[in-house]
């Protein structure tokens, strides 16, 4: 039997002992001859046996004694690690990891032997596989919060907020490139986060889209509860999806971060590059959806849903809110004497006039071919017709170069006002706008109708 190789440790201790207690009393007769006591006395079987049978009893003593005093630790071991195995694998399922928490699992073994070492060794694995899982478990939940989100607006606004808490920061911004052009859709705590866009240091770090400790351009400050200060330690991190930069996410704060929060930046910042590019894709269907292409303007579809939102919208607020609809005069005659293309490059001057016209949030769409319609909430019919006068000014001073010619056309406008015309709908709204546009049509066009219903008034 191998003794050093064996398998089975406590069979070979066994073995070892009760051996080495046979050997040793088989050794004694002959050792007390050497002695001087009478060879045969110390030869005789009954003092041979004696002394076998208590060297066998010393080995056998021996071994009972050393797996007393190591069996039970060994079996506590093991059992803890069985116990941590099986609350594991309930964990994996139910998702409840408390059970497996060192401070619940901890093996309190305090020697300073091999078993000690055991115990300490098994403490750091079942630490590590802690710390695995909540950094796992930490990536998940900030994935499945962003993944859930398609606003692009909302996304970049939650993923901060998520990204802050866990660094820990004191301020912090998302910066996008969207058409060609960086964008701040979100920050938090910083003082002027534009300067941002400027930075030296944000477009050499553009050119490496790596992560970097970065130097906060002088404006740029965290917005403390009582001071504005310049923060100690700047990270910027890359979002990228599929190795393409989509943009950089830029955490401040008064004390260097963490190591783990370092560590652990990426790796969140890995899911937020795949829902970014799910909202930037969402983002970028619906302006396609919602846009007619030829003018950039919204499209009917689109347009009408607006309207019917700010509808509402003024409903709550009591405020009026006013329509407006463009038509360009003779167009067919413009189209059939000039051509198609001639037509689409008026279509699309118009278009711009008509939006440069307007105030922010004010709407304007497409609503069929050389119609446009602007919907003004809060103006009344006064405010309206002074906007029509200066689109249908406008329209009729522009020039439209052609190779051989300049064009120019003018437009009818119908106006209709929710307070003035007491309408609250949208279709009563547009047809009485509609009625008044063919009221300016059929008083001469190039003009503007915002009273009556059917009837011409000159501008
Ligand atoms: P009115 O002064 O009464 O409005 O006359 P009009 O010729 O403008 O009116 P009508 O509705 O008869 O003609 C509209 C024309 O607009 C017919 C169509 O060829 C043209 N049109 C519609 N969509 C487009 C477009 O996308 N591009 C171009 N070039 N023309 C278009
Ligand atoms: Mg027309
Ligand atoms: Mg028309």
């Amino acid at each position: 039997m191998n003794l050093y190789g064996s398998k089975h440790v406590f069979r070979a201790l066994a073995w070892g002992m009760v051996s080495m207690g046979i050997l040793m009393g088989a050794i004694f007769p002959l050792v007390a001859v050497q002695m001087g006591i009478s060879a045969s006395l110390a030869l005789s079987p009954a003092f041979v046996g004696t002394t076998l049978a208590a060297g066998l009893i010393v080995g056998g003593l021996n071994f009972g004694l050393a797996s007393k005093i190591v069996r039970p630790r060994l079996r506590n071991l093991t059992g803890r690690m069985r116990q941590v195995r099986r609350a594991m694998d309930r964990a994996t399922y139910s998702g409840d990891w408390s059970e497996c928490d060192p401070a619940v699992c901890q093996l309190s073994e305090q020697a300073e032997d091999e078993l000690g070492d055991v115990a300490d060794s098994y403490n750091a694995l079942l630490q590590a596989l802690h710390s695995a899982h909540r950094v796992e478990e930490r990536i998940q939940s900030f994935n499945n919060t962003l993944s859930s989100q398609l606003d692009l607006h909302d996304l970049c606004d939650q993923a901060l907020t998520l990204l802050m808490d866990h660094a820990d920061a004191d301020g912090g911004a998302i910066i996008l490139e969207k058409q060609g052009e960086w964008t701040i859709p979100t920050s938090k705590g910083l003082i002027h986060p534009e300067a941002l866009l400027t930075s030296s240091a944000l477009q050499a770090a553009h050119e490496r889209a790596q992560v970097r400790r970065f130097d906060l351009p002088e404006g740029v400050k965290v917005d403390a509860v009582l001071a504005h200060f310049t923060p100690s330690d700047v990270l910027l991190l890359p979002i990228k999806h599929h190795g393409i930069l989509l943009g950089w996410v830029m955490l401040a704060t008064s004390r260097p971060f963490g190591e783990e929060t370092t560590r652990l930046l990426p790796l969140m910042i890995q899911g937020l590059g795949l829902a970014l590019n799910n909202a930037l894709l969402h983002d970028d269907l619906q302006r396609v959806a919602a846009l007619d292409p030829l003018t950039g303007l919204y499209n009917r579809r689109f347009g009408m849903k607006r309207l019917d939102e700010e509808l509402a919208r003024i409903q709550r607020s009591n405020t009026p809110l006013s329509l407006i609809i463009i038509d360009l005069d003779h167009f067919k005659r413009l189209n059939d004497t000039y051509g198609h293309l001639a037509g689409d490059k008026v279509l699309v001057r118009a278009a711009n006039v008509i939006r440069d016209m307007l105030r922010k949030g004010d709407v304007v769409m497409r609503y069929g071919g050389e119609e446009f319609m602007a919907i003004l909430p809060g103006s009344d019919r006064d405010d309206a017709q002074e906007v029509a006068d200066r689109i249908r000014f406008a329209i009729s001073q522009c020039r439209i170069d052609l190779a051989e010619h300049s064009l120019s056309v003018t437009a009818s406008l119908g106006v209709a006002c929710t307070s003035n015309d007491q309408l609250a709908e949208a279709e009563p709204l547009m047809r009485l706008a509609d009625s008044r546009l063919y009221a300016a049509k059929s008083g001469g066009r190039d003009r503007v109708v915002a009273e009556g219903a059917g009837q011409a008034l000159a501008s």
